[in-house]
């Protein structure tokens, strides 16, 4: 059982591709620049690489498993929606796979990879009840209840993002106004950074303010809260402040056991971590708050290949059964 490997697959504007064992271990990852041309050539590229990948490796692959940045009807594997990336909704790329690889293959949203990843292999191993919550460009989530993975309907629950937090009723990707996306995710908060420019007395003594003028990331924004920088705390704080909020109704919601963080944004660190904390227990009924960790996820960067190899990895353990 344990002399095969498994292929997953993130992708997103970038591909991560790895090769992992059994135990959800990576035995060998690579990643390229995404092909934007349109989506003929994107589907191309991905299934060369997995082909490349495949006749690269030291044993033979059981299953591949896909991770996407956007909707995917679980039902008939089809993809629905890809944000950021060229229209590949006219493309069966399931069927496309399994003809030129002659493998089973699942594929499905990426923040439900990671969240699979973080359940089957990390912080939320052996647990039965969590939410996963990844901060980047955009915001995700995953959520497994009763130790089961959880798709809705059709394959798009989990839109954690896309939950209203109210405030100002910004305009959103989904279409609508008012979702925490508009306030948390990477873009929008080097947004807020930008809007509080010459507002907040801390600016001009900020390690912000030289970058002001050029290109200002996210990543920078982080990295000078992490380094104590009061006007990227106070960001942050607030940041942390809607993603408490938000958590809070999940959790009264649902009785969860833990909250698994995961994507850039994360890399602030325990100040956000704890902040994130602070506003939860603000928010949330108490009992429920009580029985719920909040913390960083344990795979990192890595949760969505390791988490899309574990689903062919389940596939095909289902398909023995
Ligand atoms: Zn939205």
């Amino acid at each position: 059982m344990d002399n095969v490997l498994y292929i997953g697959v993130d992708l997103g504007r970038s591909t991560r591709i790895a090769m992992v064992d059994t135990s959800g271990n990576i035995i060998r990852q690579d990643r390229t620049p995404t092909e934007l041309i349109n989506g003929r050539a994107l589907v191309d590229k991905l299934i060369n690489l997995v082909k490349e990948m495949r006749s690269s490796a030291p044993l033979p692959i059981a299953a591949i498993g896909l991770a996407v940045s956007g909707l995917v009807d679980y039902q008939s594997q089809q993809v629905k929606v890809l944000p950021n990336l060229p229209d590949v909704s006219f493309i069966n790329i399931h069927h496309e796979l399994v003809q030129a690889v002659s493998l089973p293959v699942i594929i499905d949203n990426d923040a439900n990879a990671a969240t699979y990843g973080e359940w089957r292999c990390g912080a939320a191993l052996n647990l039965n009840n969590i939410i996963y919550i990844y901060l980047g460009t955009g915001i995700g989530g995953g959520l497994v209840l009763n130790g089961q993975l959880q798709h809705g309907s059709r394959g798009f629950a989990g839109e954690f993002g896309h939950m209203k937090v109210g405030g100002e009723p910004l305009d959103c990707s989904c279409g609508s106004q008012g979702c925490l996306e508009t306030i948390a995710s990477g873009p929008n908060i080097v947004r807020r950074t930008r809007e509080q420019l010459f507002i907040d007395p801390c600016f001009t003594e900020s390690l912000l303010a030289p970058k002001m003028k050029n290109r200002l990331t996210c990543e920078d924004i982080v990295e000078a809260a992490c380094k104590g920088d009061k006007f990227a705390r106070t960001i942050l704080l607030e940041t942390a402040d809607y993603l408490g909020l938000t958590i809070a109704n999940v959790v009264n919601l649902l009785n969860l056991e833990l909250v698994v963080l995961g994507g850039p944004v994360m890399a602030a660190g325990e100040f956000l971590l704890n902040a994130i904390g602070e506003s939860a227990t603000k928010y949330c009924f108490d009992p429920l708050l009580a029985d719920c960790k909040i913390v960083t996820g344990g795979l990192g960067n890595d949760a969505g290949v390791i988490g899309a190899a574990m689903m062919a990895y389940d596939v095909v353990m289902a398909m023995r059964q």
